[in-house]
């Protein structure tokens, strides 16, 4: 048996087109900020200048069909892309919130399809997700921020936290993101405060420039580009409800499942971990035996992840049935980042804790900001409480009982 993967000629070939167009395309030293805190305007502009090159070359949202916006290309061309993305470590390829692209795949009608997908597979536009609200984190589906229908409209307020794609710049002076980051705003509000709990929401598109619209960025333990977003009586038409107006939570279970880790992850790799190995030989330091059992811990627990991100990745792409998948993905990478993140102070010692802007910081400080990222991780799309709660229901030792939700890949299938 042979596990070793081996690349066609016709996806080396592909492969030689993505470098040689990325060497062109990448200026000379380029490099993402560690902390999105550190955006300044100038990289991000550039940035979303060349996500669109990508988009309209179909390499920003390879496995989408072609009609709306996307490659059409296979899961192997993406995972060429994304491996050559990776190699000249281009400065955040992704930096949009994308969640809700397979939930318009599966919701959305053909019209809403052609409407929200080009902008947003292209480039053009960025998207942000607008669940949670400083009342219902965990529990989301006791959201307020309330719908109302007027006419064919309907007029949204309320308040929402930790908002925002994973990266962004606002002015230092005013804290206020502007309009290029604000693209699409996905957002959950009530529709109907009578009907039942689930069934009682509505998954909106609202403008990020219509009117009544305010953010202002967070200050948070690392950068995110994190916003808390106020709606003040924003008027959205009935044609960016997607999915039915009291069938938002179905909608955003999608989401959900996707960002939960439900179509894996196409090229994962761990940056600190590279870092680890890479400051242990060069330095000699491997020679120590605590210190090998410590840095072998860290590395194994973050190829476990990596194994179940690729699982995912295959099995989303085959088009396979999933129950509990995703969720053991996310759950394993909450907690073995904090893990990781301890093994690295114990192995890397005090330097590990050596910020950016410090001159004597190592690998310019990516250690420290890995100590922080992996924090933070533990909470978006849902704790690790949460994870477990939704392994447990798929795996039917709950009382309640859950299947996955569907995805572009399991409702393509049928
Ligand atoms: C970096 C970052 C990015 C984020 N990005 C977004 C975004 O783009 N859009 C968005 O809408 N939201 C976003 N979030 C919000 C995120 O989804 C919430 O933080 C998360 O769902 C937890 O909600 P909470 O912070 O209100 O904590 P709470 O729900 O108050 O939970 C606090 C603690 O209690 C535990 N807990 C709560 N209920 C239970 C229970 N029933 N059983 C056991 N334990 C429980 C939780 O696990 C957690 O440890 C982001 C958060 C972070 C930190």
């Amino acid at each position: 048996m042979d596990f070793v993967y081996r690349y066609t000629p016709e996806q080396e070939a592909f492969r030689s087109e993505v470098r040689s167009w990325l060497e062109e395309k990448v200026p000379e030293g380029m490099r993402r900020p560690l902390d999105a805190k550190h955006m300044d305007q100038e990289l991000f502009e550039w940035n979303f200048e060349f996500r669109k090159e990508l988009g309209s070359k179909g390499w920003l949202h390879p496995m989408y069909p072609q009609e709306f916006g996307g490659g059409g290309l296979t899961a192997e061309h993406n995972v060429v892309i994304q491996e050559e993305l990776n190699r000249m470590e281009v400065p955040l390829p992704g930096h949009d919130n994308g969640f809700d692209l397979p939930a318009l795949m599966v919701w959305g009608t053909d019209e809403q399809k052609r409407e929200f997908l080009p902008p947003r597979l292209t480039g053009q536009k960025l998207g942000w997700q607008l669940f949670t609200e400083p009342g219902a984190g965990s529990d989301l589906a006791s959201l307020k921020t309330r719908a109302i229908k007027d006419g064919d409209d309907w007029v949204i307020t309320g308040e929402k936290v930790f908002v925002g794609g994973d990266v962004g710049y606002a002015s230092e002076d005013t804290k206020v993101p502007d309009e290029l980051q604000m693209g699409e705003l996905f957002c959950l509000a009530v529709t109907d405060p009578n009907a039942p709990r689930h069934r009682n929401m509505g998954f909106f598109y609202v403008p990020g420039d219509a009117p009544g619209v305010t953010a202002q960025t967070l200050d948070l333990l690392i950068g995110q580009g994190k916003r808390q977003v106020y709606l003040d009586n924003v008027r959205v038409p009935s044609s960016r409800v997607i999915g039915g107006e009291n069938q938002g939570w179905q909608v955003a279970q999608t989401s959900l499942e996707i960002e939960h880790g439900g179509a894996g992850v196409v090229a994962p790799r761990n940056r600190a971990i590279d870092f680890m190995l890479d400051w242990a030989r060069n330095d000699g330091k491997s020679s120590g035996s605590h210190l090998q059992q410590v840095m072998m811990d860290a590395y194994i627990d973050s190829e476990i992840l990596r194994l179940f991100q690729m699982r995912n990745f295959w099995m989303y792409a085959a088009h396979q049935e999933m129950t509990y998948q995703g969720s053991q993905a996310s759950l394993w990478r909450k907690e073995s980042g904090l893990r990781v993140a301890d093994f690295l102070r114990e192995a890397i010692g005090m330097e590990s804790l050596v910020d950016v802007n410090d001159p004597k910081a190592i690998y310019g400080g990516e250690f420290e900001a890995h100590q922080r990222e992996t924090l933070a991780a533990a909470h978006p799309g849902g704790t690790i409480e949460v994870q477990k709660v939704i392994v447990a229901r798929r795996l039917g030792v709950s009382r309640t009982k859950e299947r996955a939700a569907p995805t572009p890949s399991t409702a393509a299938a049928k």
